[in-house]
């Protein structure tokens, strides 16, 4: 009986004999320990019935497949209060009961699917000598437990496509610990308001703007200020302004395409080259109504970026006054949402990372070419690799 350092074992195994088939390992590990807790009343037992053999298969070592032939013991519980008159030792942080393969084993199945697909996951796995399949690294991140839901103050919400222009999800991410913490698979209101009504701990609700998750989180959680998503609101904005700017195409003629133009009017002028301030004042110069635009749209993300809702007021009020549709439209919807929208110019928890979340769910979708259900990618995004 020894140990090996190239084929670390729990305490109280020990390796008898070693066999090599071709690039297959043959270890026959016995079990030493003189005594085993029984797993129902976890009485220590001593009394041994049988041996027993499993057949397990470990990580390989140096290019060889490993195979255990564990002999472990059954033992007689002598609690006479216990039901349990006969178990077999368990070797829990090693291999669970009736299990195939050793837990480490497992983990590195879970890495590679988590890290890949299960389609490259198996190829990389054959290179690594680690025999598998699509199949079992699917099962394998199928049981992987998810942690419960750590109570959430802020929650943040947003859509997500699953199949662009098909289907939709939601994404729940909790913006204090920046972390994703649940997909539905849709995105309807119901969905949204089940899952928020078990979180009776929330304090802000940060979502697009008025819509279904409004509706959610107005039913959800009634005790929770709701907050417009900075993000939403800018996006929604600079839709506004490509509209407008259609409008005063005539006078622009010489300018850029009006979706570059809508991208000089919406950045921080401090961010902008040379080159594109010359645009953007060329732009300025050759339309009065361009200029009005762009003043306004400059003092609207000021409140976003400084967070000074207080100015929301006064800024629709300049809305109103000038002449612009496509702006009177916008300051519309704002009206409608209006509490919501003064909490997302005014809380400071409310900065957009859901928008980044929603871009890693669209990565991890891309990386599973093999058209995988929501389910594996909810396992994959609440599995952070
Ligand atoms: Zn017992």
């Amino acid at each position: 009986m020894f140990s090996s350092p190239f084929l670390p074992l729990p305490a109280g195994l020990e390796i008898a004999t070693t066999n090599m088939r071709d690039d297959l390992l043959v270890v026959q590990v016995f079990s030493t320990k003189v005594r085993s807790c029984c797993p129902l009343c976890f009485c220590p037992a001593e009394r041994r019935h049988s041996q027993y053999t499993r057949m397990v298969a470990d990580l390989p070592c140096a290019g060889f497949r490993i195979q255990l032939i564990l002999h472990v013991r059954r033992f007689f519980c002598d609690n006479a209060n216990c039901i349990r008159k006969i178990f077999t030792e368990r070797l829990p942080a090693f291999v669970l009961p009736w299990a195939g393969l050793t837990v480490r084993f497992c983990e590195a199945l879970q890495s590679l699917g988590l890290a890949t697909c299960r389609e490259l996951g198996t190829r990389l796995a054959a290179r690594l000598a680690i025999p598998t399949s699509p199949t079992t690294i699917l099962r394998r991140l199928m049981i992987l437990p998810l942690d419960p839901v750590k109570s959430v103050i802020h929650l943040g919400i947003d859509d997500f496509a699953l199949r662009r222009g098909k289907n939709y999800g939601t994404v729940l991410v909790d913006l204090q610990r920046h972390q994703v913490i649940d997909l539905l698979p849709d995105r309807k209101a119901e969905t949204a308001r089940v899952w928020i009504q078990k979180h009776q701990e929330i304090k802000v609700v940060s979502r697009d703007r008025a819509g279904d998750y409004a509706t959610a989180a107005r039913q959800g959680a009634p005790q929770a200020l709701e907050a417009a998503d900075r993000f939403h609101l800018v996006k929604n904005l600079a839709e506004a302004v490509e509209k407008a700017l259609v409008s005063c195409r005539a006078e622009l003629r010489k300018g850029p395409k009006t979706k570059e133009a809508t991208w000089l009017f919406i950045r921080h002028f401090a961010d902008l080259k040379e080159k594109e301030r010359e645009e953007l004042a060329a732009l300025r110069q050759a339309s009065a109504r361009a200029e009005t635009i762009y003043q306004l749209v400059q003092a609207f993300l000021q409140m976003v970026r400084t967070l000074q809702g207080e100015h929301l007021e006064s800024w629709l009020r300049s809305v109103r006054a000038c002449h612009i549709p496509e702006l009177h439209s916008f300051a519309n919807g704002v009206e409608r949402d209006k509490a919501a929208v003064l909490n997302g110019l005014t809380l400071s928890h409310n900065n957009g990372q859901t928008e980044g979340q929603v871009t890693r769910i669209k990565l991890i979708k891309r990386m599973m070419y093999d058209r995988a259900g929501f389910a594996l990618l909810r396992q994959r995004v609440l599995h952070r690799f």
